[in-house]
C-alpha cells in the first residue's frame, strides 16, 4: 500500500496474539514494522521515543487495562488511531471505548476485518491531519494578512466583501463587524469605481491579475492614493470564486513626487516658475501663436545694481528683495502670462497671445511704472530699476533658446547704456554684444598696460576769467582701436565691476597730478574727479578717497567729486551716509549733469553738496530762449538760494556765456574755453591762470 511500512504498536500480553494479528494483516497485504509492549511503563517509554502510525491494543490484560492504555495513548499521541483488538469486548464497553477516543475495535475471532479497519483508520487519520494542517496554514495566513500594513480585501464576484484585513479596516474606517458583506465599491471614489469596473475586474478575469494606481476613500471621505493589485481566484471548475485586492498607501511617494516635480519646475526662492518650466510654456505659446497667427514675446528683466544691494544690505535682504521684485513683476503682467526667475537677479516674462508685437511695450511700461515706488526691505526703502530686453516670436527667433538669447542681447544693450530702460531685440545687436564682450576683456588689462590717461578740462570763473579748477576726464587708448570715449567704456566697466579699479586709479592719478600742480605753485587749483554710481556705492569707496588724499598730502577741499543726480537719489540712505563721510573728510561734492534726473530740489537741499553742474543739453539751447533758458535761469537762482555754486557744462558759444553771465552763473566749462587736453597742455593753460574769451 505504501512504500514505507506502517509502524504499529501492539499493547498485548500474549505474543501469540501479536503473531496472529500480524498474520491476518499479512494476508491482507500489509507488512508493518511493529513494536510490542505489555505494561504501562513500556507503553509510556515506547510513546516517548517515537510515534507509531497506529496502536493496536488488547482490551483486558492481566497486568494492564485497555482503557488505561487508551487514556495514556490519547495523552501522548492524540492523533494516532487506536484500535482495540480483543476477544472479550462487549457491545456496551465498545461504545464506551469509542466515546473515550478509540478509533475502532476488532474481535480476535474475526481478525480478517483487522486489515480493513486499520486501513480505514489510517486513511481517516491522514484526512484529519490534512484538514488540521490546512486550518493551521489558513490561521497563519490570516495572521500575516492582519499584521501587514497593506490593504487586503476579498469580495465575491457580485462585489460583496468576504474579508477585509486590519490595515484595510483602518484605512477605510470600516469597523470589524462591518468588514464582511458590504459592497466593496463603496470604498472607492467615483473615478476609481469606473476603473475597477471597466478595467481592473475584466483584466483580472482575463489575465488573472491587474495592477494600477488608484485611490481609496478614508473614513472621512478623503482620497488616499494607492497602488493596487486585483487578483481573480478561480475554482477548479474554472469559474471565478472571488476577487482579492491588495493596496498600498502611496500618499508619501505622491507628495514626494509632487515636490520633486515642483522643484524641477519652480525657483525655490521666489516660488516662480524656473527656466525649464518657462521653456515648456514658451513652446506651448509658440504652438498656439502659430495656430492663431498672433505673436508672443519673451521679456527678460534684470535688476540693475543687484550685487551692490546684496553687498551693502546682506544676503537676507537681497533674497527678500528678489522675492518682492518677482511679485511686482508678476503683478504687472496679465494672468495668463508666465513670470519666471532665470538666475540671480534675472527674471523673465512670457507674454502670450499678443495682438501686436508692440504690445510688449505695455508690459514694460507697466513694470517701469510699478517700480517707481521704492521697495521696503527690512526697514530700508530701496529704489530698484530694471533693464529690460524683449524678443518676439516669430520675428526674432523660432525656438525658446533663440528667443531668450536675443531678449538677453537686447537687455545687455540697455545695461550698457546705464540700465533702467527697454530694448527690443534687433539682429544687429548680436554684433554689438560680441563687441561689448571684447571691450570688457580689453578693459580688464587696461590699467596694467597703462592704456588709461586723465585729460583735463579747465573750469573758469565767469566773472574774472580765472581758471578755478580742472575736471579730470578719463581716456582709454585701446591697443588696436585707438581712443575709446568714456561714454563707451565706463558703462562696460560699471557692469563688469571693473569700475572700482578704474575709479581708484582715477582718484590716485588725479591726486598725484594735483600735488604736482601744487608744487608748481597753483595752490588753489581744484581738481574734479567723476565718480560712477557703482563706485560710489562700493564698500571701499570712502577708504579709496582717503588713501588717495593721504598719499599726496593734499588739502581735501581741493578735490571735488562729481556725482550724477541719479546716484544721489537712488537709495537715499546710502547716499546720505556716504556723503556724510566724504564731507567729514573735507572733500567737495558737485552734482554732475544736473537737470537730467528727477531729483527734488528739496531733497538735494538737504544733501551736503557744494556745486551744481548744469547739464550741457540745457546750456546748448539757452540761446533759443524758451523752456531751456527758463530752466537754466531757475537752476541758477535756486542753487544760489541754497548757497550752492553753479557751473554750466558744455559752453560752446559766446552767446551762451553771455546768457550765463547775465543770470549770475558762477563758472563755466566747455569748448569755448578749452577742450579736455593731456597733462602738458593742461599745465600750460593753468600756468596762464586765466582764459579770456
Ligand atoms: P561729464 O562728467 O558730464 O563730463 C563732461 C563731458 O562733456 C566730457 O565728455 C567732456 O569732454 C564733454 N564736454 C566738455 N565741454 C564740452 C562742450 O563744449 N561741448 C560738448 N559737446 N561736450 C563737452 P567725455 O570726456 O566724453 O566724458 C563723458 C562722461 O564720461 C563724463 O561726463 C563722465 O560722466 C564720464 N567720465 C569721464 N571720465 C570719467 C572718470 O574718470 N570716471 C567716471 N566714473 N566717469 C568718467
Ligand atoms: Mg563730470
Ligand atoms: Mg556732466
Amino acid at each position: 500500500m505504501t512504500d514505507t511500512p506502517v509502524k504499529l504498536l501492539f499493547i498485548e500480553d500474549s505474543r501469540d496474539d501479536v503473531q496472529l494479528a500480524l498474520l491476518a494483516l499479512e494476508r491482507d497485504g500489509l507488512r508493518p514494522s511493529w513494536k510490542h509492549v505489555a505494561t504501562e511503563m513500556e507503553l509510556r517509554e515506547a510513546l516517548q521515543s517515537s510515534t507509531p502510525d497506529a496502536i493496536l491494543s488488547d482490551f483486558s490484560m492481566p497486568d494492564f487495562d485497555g482503557l488505561a492504555a487508551l487514556k495514556i495513548a490519547r495523552d501522548f499521541a492524540p492523533r494516532v488511531p487506536f484500535i482495540f483488538v480483543s476477544g472479550t469486548i462487549g457491545e456496551e464497553r465498545a461504545i464506551e471505548a469509542i466515546r473515550l477516543g478509540a478509533t475502532d475495535y476488532v474481535l480476535k475471532d474475526n481478525l480478517r476485518r483487522l486489515g480493513t479497519a486499520l486501513r480505514r483508520a489510517l486513511a481517516e487519520a491522514r484526512d484529519r491531519e490534512r484538514v488540521r494542517a490546512a486550518e493551521e496554514e489558513r490561521a497563519r495566513l490570516v495572521e500575516i494578512l492582519e499584521a501587514t500594513s497593506d490593504y487586503v480585501g476579498m469580495s465575491d464576484p457580485q462585489g460583496r466583501r468576504i474579508y477585509l484585513n486590519a490595515a484595510g479596516r483602518k484605512l477605510t474606517g470600516v469597523p470589524e463587524h462591518h468588514a464582511e458583506g458590504a459592497l466593496s465599491p463603496e470604498i472607492y471614489p467615483g473615478w476609481v469605481r469606473e476603473i475597477i469596473q471597466n478595467e481592473a475586474l475584466p483584466a483580472a478575469a482575463r489575465e488573472g491579475l491587474w495592477q494600477g494606481e488608484t485611490a481609496m476613500l478614508d473614513s472621512e471621505g478623503k482620497e488616499i492614493p494607492v497602488s493596487q493589485v486585483v487578483i481573480a481566484h478561480r475554482a477548479s471548475d474554472g469559474g471565478i470564486r472571488f476577487f482579492s485586492t491588495i493596496a498600498r498607501d502611496i500618499s508619501e511617494r505622491k507628495a514626494y513626487e509632487k515636490r520633486i516635480t515642483y522643484l524641477a519646475s519652480y525657483d525655490a526662492l521666489s516660488g516662480l516658475p524656473n527656466r525649464s518650466l518657462l521653456g515648456d510654456r514658451t513652446a506651448q505659446a509658440m504652438t498656439h501663436a502659430r495656430r492663431v497667427g498672433r505673436p508672443c514675446a519673451l521679456i527678460v528683466l534684470d535688476l540693475d545694481r543687484f550685487k551692490l544691494i546684496n553687498d551693502s544690505y546682506g544676503r537676507s535682504a537681497g533674497d527678500a528683495l528678489l522675492r518682492q521684485v518677482g511679485e511686482r513683476i508678476r503683478g504687472a503682467v496679465r494672468d495668463g502670462d508666465t513670470t519666471a526667475r532665470l538666475e540671480a537677479a534675472s527674471f523673465a516674462v512670457l507674454a502670450a497671445d499678443l495682438a501686436r508685437a508692440d504690445d510688449v511695450l505695455n508690459v514694460t511700461r507697466k513694470v517701469h511704472e510699478l517700480f517707481k515706488v521704492p521697495l521696503s526691505i527690512e526697514g530700508h526703502e530701496i529704489h530698484v530699476t530694471l533693464s529690460i530686453g524683449a524678443s518676439v516670436f516669430p520675428r526674432d527667433g523660432d525656438n525658446f533658446d533663440a528667443l531668450l538669447g536675443n531678449a538677453d542681447v537686447a537687455k545687455h544693450r540697455v545695461k550698457a547704456s546705464g540700465g533702467k530702460g527697454f530694448q527690443f531685440y534687433a539682429a544687429a545687436m548680436t554684433r554689438e554684444a560680441t563687441e561689448r564682450i571684447e571691450l570688457e576683456n580689453a578693459l580688464r588689462t587696461a590699467v596694467a598696460r597703462r592704456e588709461l590717461e586723465l585729460h583735463y578740462q579747465p573750469q573758469v570763473d565767469i566773472a574774472s576769467g580765472r581758471i578755478r579748477g580742472v575736471e579730470a576726464l578719463m581716456r582709454w587708448r585701446h591697443a588696436e582701436r585707438g581712443w575709446i570715449p568714456p561714454g563707451r567704456f565706463i558703462p562696460v566697466a560699471e557692469e563688469s565691476h571693473l569700475i572700482e579699479p578704474l575709479g581708484d586709479w582715477a582718484l590716485a592719478e588725479g591726486c598725484r597730478q594735483l600735488a604736482a600742480w601744487d608744487r608748481a605753485g597753483h595752490y588753489d587749483l581744484q581738481v574734479g574727479i567723476n565718480v560712477s554710481a557703482v563706485q560710489f556705492r562700493s564698500a571701499g569707496f570712502v577708504g579709496a578717497v582717503t588713501r588717495a588724499l593721504r598719499a599726496q598730502e593734499i588739502d581735501p577741499s581741493r578735490l571735488e567729486l562729481e556725482l550724477t543726480e541719479s546716484e544721489l537719489i537712488d537709495d537715499r540712505e546710502v547716499a546720505i551716509s556716504v556723503l556724510g563721510s566724504l564731507k567729514k573728510l573735507g572733500v567737495r561734492i558737485s552734482v554732475d549733469d544736473f537737470g537730467t534726473g528727477y531729483s527734488s530740489l528739496n531733497y538735494l537741499s538737504r544733501l551736503p553738496v557744494d556745486c551744481l553742474k548744469i547739464d550741457r543739453s540745457f546750456v546748448a539751447r539757452v540761446e533759443q530762449g524758451g523752456r531751456d533758458a527758463a530752466i537754466v535761469q531757475a537752476i541758477i537762482s535756486l542753487a544760489h538760494s541754497l548757497g550752492l555754486r553753479v557751473l554750466a557744462e558744455g559752453v560752446e558759444t559766446k552767446e551762451q556765456l553771455r546768457f550765463l553771465r547775465s543770470h549770475g552763473c558762477d563758472e563755466a566749462q566747455g569748448h569755448l574755453f578749452a577742450r579736455p587736453c593731456a597733462t602738458d597742455a593742461a599745465s600750460s593753460l593753468i600756468a596762464a591762470r586765466s582764459l579770456k574769451v
